[in-house]
């Protein structure tokens, strides 16, 4: 495969294209089978698309969504860009093969975290299922950055309209329990445990990397995408009935 060294758009969404030289090939020739959704985590578009061009920051993405719902284009689809770092999914690590990466306009946790603007989410949303059109992309394949790197990576967060794409017809999604009650005293260790079992199920790494925090970082990166009502890290029977129904509703069946 050659690598064009003019970028052409991908996708007639694209307001602007600004090539990063942060790319290669895609290992093994995969095609892209997986959307990872990101915020930039900086104060401005602007200023994370200069970053994501950077031969310095070693970090670029595909496409750049800003506040106003713009699309900026930075790398081609066909390539490998570097936005998903030390990742999961399925027991496979090299998600950056496998993945196209649209990083979200938002300063993140750090710097208020304000809401994802209707029109930002909007265009997120377009270009996803534009995004379908020309990929082969299953649903359950939509992930958040905090699905593939849970406890190194938080974003986009619980903010981030799921439900919103899914009504689009965008991602894997049931709707949330509204159950927010606390389990009886004795039942966690039953309910984290069967919780556990059904994340790696779903395709979470559950392999614990030697942090004692480590369940409650899955529950709460788990929350934070499908649940995010309460994304606190603690085991709930509204967070255990949302997960079964999840896994449940899976169009292929799981192989554990
Ligand atoms: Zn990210």
């Amino acid at each position: 495969m050659k690598l064009e060294t003019k970028l052409e758009p991908d996708s007639a969404l694209v307001h602007a294209v600004h090539a990063s030289p942060n790319f290669e090939e895609r290992r093994n020739g995969w095609p892209p089978s997986m959307v990872i959704l990101h915020y930039t985590g900086m104060t401005s578009a602007e200023g994370a698309i200069g970053w994501l061009a950077n031969p310095e920051s070693g970090v670029s993405c595909h496409y750049v969504v800003d506040e106003a719902g713009a699309i900026t284009q930075m790398v081609a689809e066909h390539a490998r860009a570097w936005h998903a770092g030390a990742s999961r999914w399925y027991g496979e690590c090299d998600v950056n093969s496998m993945s196209i990466g649209i990083e979200i306009q938002n300063p993140g946790h750090e710097r208020g975290y304000p809401d994802f603007p209707p029109a930002q989410m909007h265009a997120v949303a377009a270009l996803c299922r534009d995004i379908i059109s020309r990929n082969r992309i299953v649903p359950q394949r939509f992930l958040g950055h905090s699905d593939i790197a849970p406890g190194r990576k938080i974003d986009p967060g619980e903010k981030f309209d799921w439900a919103y794409l899914a009504r689009g017809g965008v991602g894997h999604w049931v709707t949330p329990s509204l159950d927010l009650s606390a389990p009886c005293s004795g039942d966690e260790a039953a309910m984290l445990a069967e919780a556990l079992e059904l994340l790696r199920a779903y395709g979470y790494g559950i392999d614990n990397p030697g942090r004692d925090d480590w369940p409650k970082v899955l529950i709460r990166s788990f929350q934070m995408h499908f649940r995010p009502a309460r994304a606190d890290g603690l085991i709930d029977a509204g967070t255990l009935d949302t997960l079964r129904r999840l896994v449940d509703a899976l169009p292929e069946p799981v192989i554990a």
